[in-house]
């Protein structure tokens, strides 16, 4: 087995995870179950995708390119609008460029 990728958080290593198993290829997550058993622990450590068989980990990396430019696709990211100010903000961005307050993530 051979590490592949830590990831932010758990939804996008879920993403990921996904990503991969639509290309055949075996992978798992390891190490999301400590976020939240233990409080006190540090926020960044997510958890880790592991690629299952060694020698498809060439595959798994040139996927996970492909999954990362992706995500920054501008298109896959809706626009949303600032609780604080009212502006538009363009999905790429988690912060209101007019006011700085944080997307809220409940809203629609
Ligand atoms: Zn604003």
């Amino acid at each position: 087995m051979q590490r592949l990728y830590q990831a932010r958080d758990r939804i996008e290593a879920q993403l990921l995870l996904d990503f991969l198993d639509r290309h055949r290829l075996e992978a798992v997550i390891l190490g999301d179950y400590l976020s939240g058993a233990a409080g006190g622990l540090p926020a960044d450590i997510g958890p880790t995708l592991w690629v299952v068989e060694d020698d498809e980990l060439e595959r798994g990396r040139t996927l996970l390119g492909r999954f990362q430019a992706d995500a920054r696709r501008p298109s896959s990211a809706a626009t949303w609008h600032c609780a604080g100010c009212g502006e538009s903000v363009d999905g790429d961005f988690d912060l209101c460029w007019n006011c700085g307050e944080a997307r809220d993530e409940t809203g629609s």
